[in-house]
């Protein structure tokens, strides 16, 4: 019999990240008992009913006892709670890691709760849908996708190693950097691209009223898919702005600055500054294609989707 790569791992948050987790390392046999907590009755019921857990519980500190990683897949503005609850019972050895999309803040909150005898290695997989909750996750979310660890100063290289070796065989590329350089980089990549979608959504929202109904009607130029980002999890998001605040604030002012000057371009009828910088940026998006993170399907994928199995080429 093979053994797992993790004896017993412990996943704190049964929502789309927490219950996809759960989903590839029973998939993909990772761990010798998955145990789930989510403090919601109604979610532990629920991933009983799923069945991609052995054991599941309210109890966030019933989990980490005995578990040899303890993963908080929680929103990060409660990662410092869980790290709280789970601190005093995690054993020796016992790594604490975590998925949020934002980590500096991640490690100042957790850090203070992790017993020497403990590691802390924060990790943030970049992968998602814009849905929350234990039926959103899927086995397959991590395949092919990036997943950034970013050890604190002094981190115990075995630790690090072992939850490098969790996500590569959970199905992602795994890259190590600094959490500052990660709350940089996921500022411009994802932070502020949400933000701008919040915004434009909320823009049309605000319309005269016929004017709201033709812009549902017309959605597919574009507004449609800021749609989707715009209905990503409240709670999530808010944590992810009030944690990154300062990388957000920096990169908007660069975003604002750009913006001003495409508007200029406009107001002067500057055709060469946007003929150049619309090349620029396209050139961008092959470059995604490229490296695989995007389908070049036309219409993002999506009339493929849309067709039956057997039509699909
Ligand atoms: P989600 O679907 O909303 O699930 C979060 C779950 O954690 C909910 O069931 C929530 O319960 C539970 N929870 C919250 N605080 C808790 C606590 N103190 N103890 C126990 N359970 C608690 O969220 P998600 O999308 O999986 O996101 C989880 C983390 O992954 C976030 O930090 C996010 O930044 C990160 N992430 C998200 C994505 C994405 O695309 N969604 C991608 C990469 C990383 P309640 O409903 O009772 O609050």
């Amino acid at each position: 019999m093979i053994r797992p790569l993790v004896p017993r791992l412990a996943i704190i948050g049964a929502g789309l990240i927490g219950s996809s987790l759960a989903r590839a390392a029973r998939e993909k046999h990772l761990a010798g008992t998955i145990v789930v907590a989510d403090r919601d009755a109604a979610v532990c019921a629920r991933v009983r009913e799923l069945g991609f857990a052995d054991e599941v519980t309210q109890s966030a500190a019933e989990a980490a006892t005995d578990a040899d990683i303890v993963i908080a897949c929680v929103p990060v503005g409660s990662s410092g709670a869980v790290a709280a609850e789970v601190g005093p019972h995690l054993k020796p050895g016992a790594i604490l890691s975590d998925v949020g999309s934002v980590k500096a803040s991640v490690v100042e909150a957790m850090a203070p709760f992790v017993p020497a005898h403990a590691h802390l290695v924060p990790a943030h997989p970049v992968a998602g849908t814009e849905f929350s909750g234990p039926d959103a996750g899927f086995a397959a979310l991590f395949e092919n996708r990036w997943c950034i660890v970013t050890p604190p100063e002094g981190a115990d290289p075995a630790a690090v190693d072992r939850i490098v070796a969790l996500w590569r065989a959970a199905g992602a590329n795994v890259e190590t950097m600094s959490a500052q350089h990660h709350d940089l980089v996921l500022a411009i990549t994802s932070h502020v691209p949400h933000l701008i979608a919040y915004n434009i959504v909320g823009t049309a929202a605000e319309l005269e009223e016929t004017l709201t109904s033709e812009v549902i009607k017309f959605s597919a130029g574009g507004f449609r898919d800021f749609t989707r980002i715009a209905s990503s999890d409240p709670t999530m998001w808010r944590d992810v702005f009030l944690s990154n605040r300062e990388a957000v604030l920096e990169m908007l002012g660069r975003f604002t600055e750009d913006l001003t000057a495409l508007q200029r371009a406009i107001r002067y009828g500057d055709g060469d500054a946007l003929f150049e910088h619309f090349t620029r940026t396209r050139a961008i998006r092959r470059s995604i294609i490229e490296q695989g993170q995007e389908t070049a399907a036309p219409d993002f994928g999506r009339r493929a989707a849309e067709k039956p199995k057997h039509e699909q080429s």
